[in-house]
């Protein structure tokens, strides 16, 4: 995996940088706005289908499975934060789609997390970030228009808190790196010292592509197991199971 962007690299590809880090080819090219983005594991399976149980349906509890996992991610990256105390930052949604679902489902997951880490390391401002206009959908796009799709989505809604300070930005999934990054670029404009990236879930790139490969290589990556674990905690996926186990 990139260290930087967490994308699956071809073992051939597969080289680390003067300081260690292992490099996928555009993260050697191009500098990013934020340290490193890690993922719990990858957009597929019973990890999708939670989060679009909470997202698409409702089942919030789902929200608090998703937390754990991504409390886990967090952990791998926590040694490299460098200030006492973080600012934890969801992605926000707009106002319209917000009131629509009536909440943010990754403020739910970061709330969530946060649980799961009280080292009082981590502390969550969910109003830093504003979305202020609708975006469409992503899909599709080019890079240069899914940059320009999302140009000023973005403000800083409180500067004075984010100057200076250390930032976690949260997503539910990372699918091309784009919303994280103008996230990133806007919380480093309005002074953030640092942003690392991290969410529940991430798509690889090179998935489908490597599909068998990925198969027998099934331990070299931790998301792919989830179905395993998510089987042995959520015997179904009924909202009343999340009850039962309270979850
Ligand atoms: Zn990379």
């Amino acid at each position: 995996m990139c260290s930087i962007c967490g994308e699956r690299v071809l073992s051939s590809y597969a080289a680390c940088d003067a300081d260690g880090l292992l490099r996928c080819p555009a993260c050697r090219r191009i500098q990013h706005y934020y340290e490193r983005a890690v993922a719990f594991g990858s957009y597929e399976g019973t990890l999708r289908e939670l989060i679009h149980l909470l997202k698409y349906s409702g089942v919030r509890p789902a929200a608090r499975v998703l937390g754990r996992l991504l409390a886990q991610s967090v952990a791998t990256i926590e040694p490299e934060f460098t200030q006492e105390s973080v600012l934890v930052i969801p992605v926000p949604l707009y106002k319209g789609k917000r009131r629509q679902r009536g909440f943010n489902q990754v403020e739910l997951i970061a709330r969530a997390a946060l649980r799961f880490r009280r080292n009082g390391k981590l502390e969550l401002a969910p109003d830093c970030l504003r979305r202020v206009r609708d975006t469409r959908s992503q899909i599709g796009l080019t890079s240069h228009q899914r940059r320009e799709n999302l140009r000023g989505a973005f403000v800083v809604n409180r500067s004075p808190e984010v100057t200076g300070r250390e930032v976690l930005l949260v997503d539910d999934v990372y699918t091309t790196g784009t919303t994280a990054s103008e996230c990133s670029r806007v919380l480093r404009r309005a002074g953030a010292s640092r942003v690392w990236v991290a969410t529940v879930a991430r798509t690889l790139k090179l998935a489908s592509k490597y599909q068998e490969l990925q198969q027998q290589e099934v331990s070299e990556f931790q998301g792919l197991n989830v179905s395993k674990i998510c089987r042995d905690c959520l015997p179904t996926l009924e909202p009343r199971d999340f009850e039962t186990l309270k979850l």
